[in-house]
Formats: C-alpha cells, structure tokens, sequence
C-alpha cells in the first residue's frame, strides 16, 4: 500500500515563438509571419491599404476619402 504522491508534472514543452514575430506596418499588429500570405503586411487586406496610401500620395490624393461624406456641389444653381 504505497501510493507515490510525488508530484512531478512534466512541463509542457510549448515556447511561445517571440522572435518570429514581425509588426505590421499598417495596422501595426504583431504577428506570425507564417500566419500571413502578405509579408511583410498582417493580411492581404493591409497590403492593399499599404498600397493605396501609396498610390494616393503619389497622386496628391487624400487618403481613406470613402468614409467621409462628400461636400455639397455648390456649383450647382
Ligand atoms: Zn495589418
């Protein structure tokens, strides 16, 4: 009648992959990069933004206009 009451867990041997992180540029979020079909962006989605906001300096555009509502054309008598 001998129960071993010794504790000894084995530690899991899962370590946390910090230095293959890489922060996105965009969105500055920290991610995988094996997560991402988009490096050195998070997402597809963030490289298209990396993109246009390229693309919109270039044509001395303003950038992310959708959101905002359009001016009233005064223009118009
Ligand atoms: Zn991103």
């Amino acid at each position: 009648m001998s129960r071993a009451s010794k504790l000894s867990r084995p530690i899991p041997l899962r370590v946390p992959s910090i230095m293959a992180t890489v922060r996105c540029p965009v969105c500055e979020r920290t991610f995988e990069p094996e997560q991402s079909s988009a490096l050195p962006f998070c997402s597809e989605r963030c490289r298209q933004v990396d993109l246009g906001r390229w693309l919109d300096e270039r044509y001395g555009m303003p950038y992310e206009r959708e959101d905002t509502q359009p001016e009233r054309p005064q223009d118009d008598l």
